[in-house]
């Protein structure tokens, strides 16, 4: 049997398209887009290129973007001033400071003082603990995890009653992944197991699994016979494991493998998402439907 593939290439051009269309209607109705601001301090390649990906993405969907370049010598006072700045500006919906930060820098503290209300990112405490009550309470779900979940469910891989375990408790994927999956709702009301390095017999909870996500950043870590013969796999790690030259560009790029062994796993799995071209593309996805939502919550629409 070969799996499925789950490819999150493909829904974020659904996702995409949905929310382009729901800008424009937005826009006809209330004569509004949304605005969305992402802060870059600094010039660290690997958050130049995420911002600008975002800023793309942005720009194809209609919304406001603002892209606010910062040197890296900035002070916090001066910083938390223009975080303060965009809280208050009525046209931005959602505001994302690009990590990691400058080192003399509290981190906490900038995350702290985005308007709990524009943080599409969803990593504010108040958000967090919105996301722990579920329901109606949650605003903007983290995006890698809202990601995943998003692929489940459209995949049309049933969650009611599944044994979904979870590889990894990081604030960032795993934890909020696994509070998710056990709320009720659509794509939940999970029986969810969180496994870390900590735990005494991975392999044992992985083979229970009717859904495994895994996001441990440990190349190959889940091994095939740890796969229940037609579980969903959702490989979460991204791991750069080498070099090559690409044939399309000529350019240097970085060879990436998940935290799953791909090709055996794809023998047993009942479907399963490729590194890359799976959860990666879902993140920036819905990040862009955190600002929608930001916007149509401001004027009442949801
Ligand atoms: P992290 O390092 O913060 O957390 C990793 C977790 O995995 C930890 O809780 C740790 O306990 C667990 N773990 C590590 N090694 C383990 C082992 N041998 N056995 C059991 N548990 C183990 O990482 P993170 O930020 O959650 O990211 C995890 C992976 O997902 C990384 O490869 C990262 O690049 C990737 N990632 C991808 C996206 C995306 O595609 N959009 C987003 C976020 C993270």
């Amino acid at each position: 049997m070969t799996a499925k593939l789950i490819k999150g290439t493909e829904i974020r051009e659904q996702i995409l398209e949905e929310i382009a269309s729901e800008v424009a209607q937005i826009k006809g109705k209330h004569g509004v887009v949304p605005g969305l601001v992402t802060i870059l301090i600094g010039e660290n390649p690997a958050s130049v290129s995420y911002v600008t990906l975002k800023i793309k993405t942005a720009h194809r969907l209609g919304f406001k973007e603002v892209q606010d370049s910062q040197p890296e010598n900035i002070s916090e006072e001066d910083l938390l001033a223009l975080i303060d700045k965009y809280n208050n500006d009525e046209s931005i919906n959602g505001i994302l400071v690009q990590l990691p930060l400058p080192k003399h820098i509290d981190e906490k503290k900038v995350l702290n003082a985005i308007d709990p209300d524009k943080d599409v990112d969803g990593f504010h405490p108040v958000n967090v603990g919105r996301l722990m009550i579920g329901g109606d309470e949650v605003k903007f779900p983290p995006c890698t995890p809202a990601g995943i979940q998003e692929m489940i469910v459209r995949a049309g891989v049933e969650t009611s009653g599944a044994e979904v375990v979870v590889v990894g408790r990081s604030n960032i994927v795993g934890k909020p992944i696994a509070n998710m999956m056990l709320q009720k709702g659509e794509g939940a009301n999970s029986t969810v197991t969180v496994v870390h390095t900590r735990t005494k017999d991975l392999a044992d909870h992985c083979k229970r699994a009717d859904i495994l996500i895994v996001a441990a950043g440990v190349p190959g870590l889940v091994k095939p016979e740890w796969i229940k013969p037609g579980a969903c796999v959702i490989d979460v790690g991204v791991n750069r494991v080498g070099e090559k030259v690409s044939e399309k560009t000529g350019k240097t790029i970085a060879i990436l493998r998940g935290d799953v062994d791909f090709d055996e796993a794809k023998q047993i799995a009942g479907s399963i998402t490729p590194v890359p071209g799976g959860v990666g593309p879902m993140t920036i996805t819905m990040l862009m439907l955190n600002t929608m939502k930001s916007l149509k919550y401001k004027l009442g629409e949801n």
